[in-house]
């Protein structure tokens, strides 16, 4: 089973999906840190990430996330080539795992369908913006600016509620441990459909 977990920053995501880990048995997959191994040591996607963006973001096993970016996000049709490149092998890799029980986890995941497409069912977790810029600001020690600039790039809280299976409000007025317990009660009535 491969569930898929996101949320806007400062939402709880990671919080939320390691205490599935600890008291549920989940594995986690963080997608962020596992497509940087496979831009890294992947025997195809490594050259083709080189002739894309230039030999030159690579250090020996040293990949160069700054400079990729520069480079990607300086031009549309570079980002689309990158996202083509990578977001099939990521998905490839979560498929080769074949944990019982794996936790995708993605800020992006409704912007990825090569991942989100392979998930059984998906989780967004959620909280009102000015919550989690509190939290993210508190957690990044960086400025409310800086914060709300990447909550207004990423999808609204309301879109991913819409697109999700399972959605859960991590305002605070619940604990971990209820919101967990609950995404367990709602995957279970899921699989016994
Ligand atoms: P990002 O996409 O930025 O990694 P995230 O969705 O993974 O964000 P977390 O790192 O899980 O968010 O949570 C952000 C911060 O808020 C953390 O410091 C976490 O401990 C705290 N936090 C999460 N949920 C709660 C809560 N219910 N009450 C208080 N603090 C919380």
């Amino acid at each position: 089973m491969i569930i898929g977990i996101t949320g806007g920053i400062g939402s709880g995501k990671s919080t939320i999906a390691r205490r599935l880990e600890q008291k549920y048995g989940f594995t986690i997959y963080d997608t962020d840190s596992n497509a940087k191994r496979i831009i890294t040591q992947d025997k195809e996607v490594r050259p083709a990430v080189e002739h894309l963006l230039g030999k030159d973001v690579f250090d020996g096993n040293n990949y160069n996330t700054r400079l990729a970016a520069q480079r990607i996000f300086a031009d549309k049709d570079i980002l689309l080539r990158m996202n083509s490149i990578v977001h099939p092998a990521v998905a490839q890799d979560i498929l080769r795992h074949g944990e019982d029980k794996l936790l995708i986890e993605s800020a992006l995941l409704y912007d990825v369908p090569a991942i989100a497409d392979i998930c059984d069912m998906t989780i967004a977790v959620i909280a009102p913006d000015d919550i989690r810029l509190k939290r993210a600001m508190k957690r990044d020690g960086v400025s409310s600016e800086e914060i709300s600039a990447r909550i207004n790039k990423q999808m609204s809280s309301d879109k991913m509620a819409k697109r999700a299976d399972i959605v859960v409000n991590n305002d605070g007025n619940n604990t971990i441990d209820e919101l967990a317990k609950h995404i367990i009660t709602e995957v279970n009535k899921r699989l016994t459909i």
